[in-house]
């Protein structure tokens, strides 16, 4: 069958076997398995060109929840949304998220996803307190810090490679509302995204900027950066925004392109005319801006996109943060959604963790079919030479070069990969 992710790039031929029970993987026929959540990663990583995905959506039952110490257990195809369902009416709320709430806990597991309060709280896996793995030569594991330990160490980050993850235990956080109290201020050059990061980042657990990616020369890094803590109690009105009706087709071809992204990113720097806009919003339209909009991926037409998110260390952040936005806008591409933020000083739990110290930043490509690699092979280097990383769970196509120098402890890491077990994404930095 054919199958895509997010990014619709690149398409793999592979069977889909619907896993029902959490205590046993299934027998799911010769060649290798993947696990699979809801397809939100952007590349390969979620892809098994030629194997099998143990698709976990029949893993969606809650198991437990206590709701005076926010300890919530579940199986591992439960997605975010339904989480925050039964949570924030009793006053709790995922203590790390990521941009898009259509996510299992597995798949969060599996990336070790950030948001945007890694400066205060880290990764996904750091509010793991335990899960079990199964195994396909029939072993179940529980895994935890204390038990297991190098396990859970691999698991975390380890892209689906080491087991299935049948059930997990999170720890969540207290809110008072479900509303945040936000701040957008304009900047209006790069250096002054990282003043305001420092000068943020005390203060308010949420942290993230939008760039221009249009803007050139005085006004290269230009942006809106967003703030915000969760709300007390009759700080502002609840309303659930609406989701739009969205894309109901696939354009013939990307409507993202030169003329659309100069004209958005334009219009939408201009449209906050106040150095400082604060505004009391319901959590949705704050954390998940994109999901308001189904299927808008359909937009860059039947050759998808490619999303680049990387991570340059903070000795080297505003160099080559400024290096990669001038070879963007030289190029002619961007993004309707560039997405600039500063991860925090902490140690990630997983071996193979993406977030580290730095500054992260994320853009999506229409695919042209050429001259957009050649621009990511570019920025690569530029990251590479930054001692940074990319992102496994948004790739398609790092070379197994800089993958294996992004994540020195590869090595350590393989050890734990489970036999049966493979994907498109990992034969192809491992094995080229
Ligand atoms: C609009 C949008 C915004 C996003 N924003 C962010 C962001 O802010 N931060 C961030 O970090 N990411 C972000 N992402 C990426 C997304 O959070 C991750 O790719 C996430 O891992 C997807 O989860 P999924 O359930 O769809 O898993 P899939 O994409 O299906 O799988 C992801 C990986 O998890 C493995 N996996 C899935 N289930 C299991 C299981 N039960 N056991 C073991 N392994 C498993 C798979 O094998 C695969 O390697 C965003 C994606 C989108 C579309």
């Amino acid at each position: 069958m054919q199958g895509e992710s997010w990014g619709r790039y690149p398409r793999a031929s592979q069977h889909i076997v619907a896993l029902h029970r959490r205590d046993r993987l299934p027998d799911a026929g010769t060649g290798t398995w993947l696990p699979r959540g809801n397809g939100r990663s952007y590349g390969d990583v979620c892809l098994n060109d030629g194997g099998t995905l143990l698709h976990s959506a029949g893993l969606d039952r809650f198991i437990a929840f206590d709701p005076a110490s926010g300890v919530l257990r579940c199986e591992a195809g439960v997605q975010l949304h339904q989480i925050l369902d039964l949570v924030v009416p009793q006053g709790w709320f995922l203590a790390v998220t990521p941009g898009t709430r259509f996510v299992t806990v597995g798949g969060a597991i599996a990336n070790d996803v950030h948001g945007k309060n890694h400066h205060v709280a880290g990764s996904f896996g750091e509010h793991v307190r335990a899960f079990e793995l199964l195994r396909s030569d029939g072993s179940r594991r529980i895994c935890t810090p204390q038990e297991n330990g190098e396990w859970f160490a691999a698991s975390i980050g380890g892209l689906g490679l080491t087991g299935l993850i049948a059930w997990t235990e999170l720890q969540l956080r207290r809110i008072a509302s479900p509303l945040i109290a936000t701040q957008t201020l304009k900047f209006g050059r790069l250096d002054e995204f990282f003043a305001l990061s420092q000068a943020s980042d005390r203060d308010f657990e949420y942290t993230v900027s939008w760039i221009d990616c249009a803007a050139r020369g005085k006004s290269l890094g230009r942006g809106l950066f967003m703030r915000g803590n969760h709300a007390p109690t009759g700080a502002g009105s609840a309303t659930v925004p609406r989701r739009s009706p969205g894309m109901p087709f696939t354009p013939p071809m990307s409507l993202v392109n030169r003329v659309s992204l100069r004209a958005f990113n334009t219009l939408y720097w201009h449209r906050q005319r106040q150095p400082i806009r604060r505004s009391v919003d319901h959590y949705l339209p704050f954390f998940y801006p994109l999901d308001g909009i189904a299927h808008w991926n359909r937009m860059y037409g039947p050759r998808g996109f490619l999303q680049y998110q990387c991570v340059v260390p903070p000795a080297h952040a505003s160099d080559a943060i400024g290096e990669l936005l001038r070879q963007i806008t030289a190029s002619g591409s961007g993004s309707f959604l560039a997405v600039l933020k500063q991860f925090g000083n902490r140690n990630a739990p997983g071996l193979l963790s993406f977030p580290r110290p730095g500054t992260t930043l994320a853009l999506d490509f229409p695919n042209d079919g050429g001259p957009v690699f050649a621009l990511l092979d570019r920025l690569d280097a530029v990251v590479s030479e930054a001692g940074g990383a990319v992102y496994p769970a948004k790739d398609a196509r790092m070379s197994g070069r800089h993958f294996r120098q992004y994540f020195p402890r590869h090595e350590a890491f393989a050890p734990f990969v489970d036999p049966r077990f493979s994907s498109s994404f990992w034969r192809r930095v491992m094995e080229s």
